[in-house]
This record gives C-alpha cells, sequence and structure tokens, in this order.
C-alpha cells in the first residue's frame, strides 16, 4: 500500500467514513491545520497516549507532569522562542500561495551557502551583481537560489525578482522575505497592549524545565530522573499539509531526563533504542522507521547532538519523534531569566551542578497518523476488496465486537449478556444490523482484533465463534470463557 500515490486519500476518506477524524469546524467550511478526533479516532489516540504513558511512568525513574499551556512571557524569551521560533516567509502576488523558503530550498550547508553569498556580493554594483544571478540560475543548478535568500537582504530582493512561483509559475511575482514568528500570540485579562501579551505554547518541553526542581524537591528524586508530560502545543504553521502531519493544533508527548553532564551520551544513546523499541513494540515495521541524525551544522541553538526518528510515510520519510541532547541550556537559561537557582545538589561530590537534559519528543498526532498509515491495508478476499486496518491489539480502538446472527431465536438475549459481562472490562461494540459479513467488513475498517458472533449453536452449547480480524479465522469457544479469553489475547 506504501507506494499507492492515493493511501493518504483513502485514509483522509476512512478516518471521515468511520469517525476517527474530521475537518475541525467543517460546517462552517473548516479551518485550515485544525482536525476533530471522532468517537473511534480519540479512542486510538488516548490508547496510543496510554502506552506512551506507562511506557514512561511506569518505571520509578519518571515522574509525571501536566503543566499548563499558558505560560509566563519571559520563559519564551529564555527558551529562545521569542527570538528564534521563526520560518522565512514568502507569498507570490500572483496567486497568494505562501511558501517557507527553507522548504523549497535544496539545504545547502552552511558552508556552501555563505561561499554563494560571498560569490554573488563580491564587489559589484547592482548591474553586474543583477547578471551575475541571471548566470548563476541558468548555468548552475547546483546552487539552490530559494537557500540564498533568507542570508542577505540585497540579494534577496534580486534573486526574487529572477525566480518563478512554483505554484503558479510567475516569474517575480514574490513579496520580500520575511521572519515568521510561529507562536500564536493571545492577552491575558481584559487589557489587550504589549504588556498583557502571552503565547500558546508551541511545545510542552517548558513547562518540564521550570518545574524541574519543584518536580525533584517534592519527589527526591536523584540523578538520573526523567519527567514526561502529554499536552497540547500550538504553532502557527506557514504551511499546513498532509493530513495530520503538519498542523497548528496537536498533542506532544515529551520526556526530558535530567543527567549528570558526563553521562549525556550514555544516556542519548539508551533513549534512542528505547524510543526506537516502542514504535516496533506496537507493530511498527522497523524497514518502515529510521533515524535521521541532525548534522552539526544542522542543530538547534540548544542542542549538542540530535536525531529524528522518521517514519516512511505515503508522501516521503517524515519525523515523527525528536530525541535531542539539550545540554543545561534550559536550565543556565531559565536561571539567568529568572534569577532563581535551579541546581541540583549532588551528593556524591558534595556541589550543585546543572544537570544535562536528555530529551525524547514526539508527537502524539503524527505517532497517530504513522499508526494509522502503517495499519491501513486492502486485500481481496473471494473476489471481494477487504478493507482492514491492521492496528496493534493495544492501541485498536475497539477490542471486540459482539454480533447475534439474527435478531431472533434466543440470540440477541444472549448477546446481550455477553455485552453486559464484558462491557466495563473492554471496549466494545455491539452490532446487530445487517449481514454479518457485512458487519466483520465494518470492523475490519475500524481494526476491532476480535468479532464474537452468537449463532443457532450458541443457544444449544452457549459456545460462541470468535474471528480473529488478520487471519480471518474462527474458532469456537465457550462464552463464559470469553473474558479470560480476551483478556490474555490482549495482554499478549
Ligand atoms: P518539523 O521540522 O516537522 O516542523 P520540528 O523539528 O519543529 O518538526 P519538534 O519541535 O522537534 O519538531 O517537535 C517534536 C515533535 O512534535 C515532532 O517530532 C512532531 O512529531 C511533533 N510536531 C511538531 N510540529 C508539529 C506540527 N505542526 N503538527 C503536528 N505535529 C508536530
Amino acid at each position: 500500500m506504501k507506494n499507492n500515490g492515493n493511501v493518504i486519500e483513502k485514509i483522509v476518506s476512512l478516518s471521515k467514513r468511520r469517525g476517527f477524524i474530521f475537518q475541525s469546524s467543517e460546517i462552517y467550511g473548516g479551518l485550515n491545520g485544525c482536525w476533530d478526533y471522532g468517537p473511534m479516532g480519540v479512542e486510538l489516540l488516548n490508547n496510543i497516549k496510554k502506552e506512551w504513558w506507562n511506557s514512561m511512568t511506569l518505571r520509578d525513574d519518571i515522574e509525571g507532569l501536566d503543566a499548563s499551556i499558558l505560560m509566563h512571557p519571559k520563559v519564551w524569551e529564555a527558551s529562545g522562542h521569542v527570538d528564534n521560533f521563526t520560518d522565512p516567509m514568502i507569498d507570490c502576488k500572483q496567486c497568494k500561495a505562501r511558501f517557507r523558503v527553507d522548504l523549497l530550498g535544496g539545504m545547502l550547508n552552511e558552508k556552501r551557502k555563505k561561499k554563494s553569498v560571498r560569490a554573488l556580493n563580491e564587489n559589484c554594483n547592482e548591474s553586474e551583481l543583477k547578471s551575475k544571478i541571471e548566470k548563476l540560475l541558468s548555468e548552475n543548478n547546483e546552487v539552490n537560489a530559494f537557500d540564498i535568500i533568507i542570508e542577505d537582504e540585497q540579494l534577496s530582493g534580486l534573486l526574487l525578482q529572477e525566480l518563478n512561483c512554483p505554484q503558479c509559475g510567475t516569474k517575480g511575482s514574490f513579496t520580500q522575505a520575511r521572519q515568521f514568528n510561529l507562536m500564536f500570540k493571545t492577552f491575558i485579562g481584559p487589557v489587550e497592549d504589549s504588556g498583557s501579551v502571552v503565547y500558546l505554547r508551541p511545545e510542552t518541553a517548558q513547562g518540564i524545565f521550570v518545574n524541574f526542581l519543584n518536580v525533584q524537591n517534592s519527589t527526591r528524586q536523584k540523578l538520573p530522573f526523567g519527567i514526561a508530560q502529554i499536552g497540547k502545543a500550538f504553532r502557527n504553521e506557514i504551511n499546513t499539509k498532509n493530513f495530520l502531519f503538519r498542523t497548528r493544533e496537536f498533542e506532544q508527548m515529551e520526556m526530558q531526563f535530567f543527567v549528570k553532564p558526563a553521562d549525556d551520551k550514555k544516556w542519548y544513546d539508551n533513549w534512542k533504542e528505547q524510543r526506537m523499541k516502542w514504535y516496533t513494540n506496537l507493530g511498527m515495521n522497523l524497514d518502515n522507521l529510521r533515524f535521521q541524525n541532525h548534522p552539526e551544522n544542522k542543530l538547534a541553538h540548544y542542542a549538542k547532538e540530535a536525531t529524528d526518528i522518521e517514519y516512511n510515510f505515503p508522501f516521503g520519510w517524515g519525523e515523527i519523534e525528536g530525541i535531542h541532547n539539550r545540554t543545561d541550556f534550559d536550565l543556565r537559561r531559565h536561571e539567568e531569566f529568572s534569577g532563581k537557582s535551579l541546581k541540583y545538589f549532588d551528593e556524591e561530590i558534595k556541589e550543585k551542578i546543572l544537570p544535562y537534559i536528555i530529551e525524547t519528543s514526539a508527537g502524539a498526532s503524527r505517532s497517530f497518523m504513522a499508526f494509522l498509515t502503517e495499519a491501513y491495508s486492502e486485500e481481496e478476499v473471494k473476489g471481494e476488496q477487504r478493507i482492514v486496518l491492521k492496528l496493534h491489539k493495544k492501541i485498536a480502538p475497539i477490542k471486540a465486537s459482539i454480533l447475534p446472527l439474527v435478531n431472533k431465536d434466543g440470540m440477541p438475549e444472549i448477546a446481550k449478556k455477553i455485552e453486559e459481562d464484558l462491557r466495563f472490562k473492554f471496549k466494545i461494540f455491539y452490532d446487530d444490523k445487517g449481514a454479518v459479513g457485512r458487519r466483520y467488513r465494518r470492523q475490519d475498517e475500524i481494526g476491532t482484533p476480535y468479532a464474537i458472533t452468537i449463532d443457532t449453536q450458541t443457544t444449544e452449547d452457549q459456545t460462541v465463534t470468535v474471528r480473529e480480524r488478520d487471519s480471518m479465522e474462527q474458532i469456537r469457544i465457550s462464552s463464559d470463557s470469553l473474558s479470560a479469553f480476551l483478556h490474555e489475547k490482549l495482554s499478549t
């Protein structure tokens, strides 16, 4: 399915049809970059978050946290977001399309970028520069002009006159490139002035950093230990695209692990391995996952070492999680800006130190999309197409369906009794509408691992059939043992 170019459209359509994802405010034409999770979607998302939460907090060296979305504006000055959380943007005046310049460019490395800028700029007046640019664009495809736009204002203006809009093809129709801060601003209190500006958090991490000592003091944790948090984050992305991949409101699952500075490499490698395993343990094929290490010249301002876990989406490889060695950057900056010490007393060396931080920052919404993509499959069964979501049992929204074969002959009564028995133990779905084959297909489409059918034989010997989603094999078991059966199957 992966190579099928339409697979995203198919997933979007299934998501709407079966209640996974709806467009936000759909009846008003939708709101760009925002999506709603429907009845199946919210179950799947909650299951992904629960698996992550359990993997992080059911151990003795990680504590949980739920910090507020709105934080003191100084937090974002200290973190560098006010100055650095920007993307370069240009608009086409002709077709009104808006682009992130860095995504249009071929991403030259810094050295080559600087060299190209220097070569263009050296000792020439404007008309010489113009002809140099024309020559560059016609001859030298190695240099990607979009890459050097943001480097130099004068060059940028001239280059933009020569470049074609990727959408409508018009030459020289771009506005000046400008840096655009991705943080959403709002106001606290009734007066909308600069003194009351606050931001919707663009990441959950800062809530963890500023609470480092609160958590450490209240739990008496010793290094190394971590703090985990799941929550909404907001980024005013210039271009939202690829369904849930790049949205303006999304959820993150972040864990910051505080270590002694000398142990940073050990823990960075350890978390890389643990995080990759988390995805494969939940059914992702290792062939569809890879690490993409950040080259030194592309490291974020806070990072000493960084890698992305990428998933092989139908539109190409895309980051689903970042793992960073953030050094003591964050704690040091918050000390500076708040004037409060965030040091930890190391009893071994009897000294106060600033720990280093290893961050694992996963997108709940992006993982959701990766799990959905991984699970989506189409098969031919007896000449008919079957769409099935082969979701791992642990994250499947519904664990079992209960299907009386017909709505008579005592079958609904038995089915209702089974439902009563299972309802509070597992997420189940009762369906008595239509032919049983169609009911199986409906459950396959939402990834329900087991279908329990009550038929004539059930009324005679209290056995039911249990159909397994992927193999479609059926076994007969006693209805009394259903709870134990599901319990065993779902926990292994
Ligand atoms: P990108 O380069 O794709 O914009 P990023 O490097 O800015 O991502 P991080 O700041 O490392 O992303 O955020 C950590 C995780 O949060 C990402 O791996 C991703 O899963 C998720 N994430 C970030 N931005 C978005 C978004 N706009 N929509 C959905 N998920 C996002």
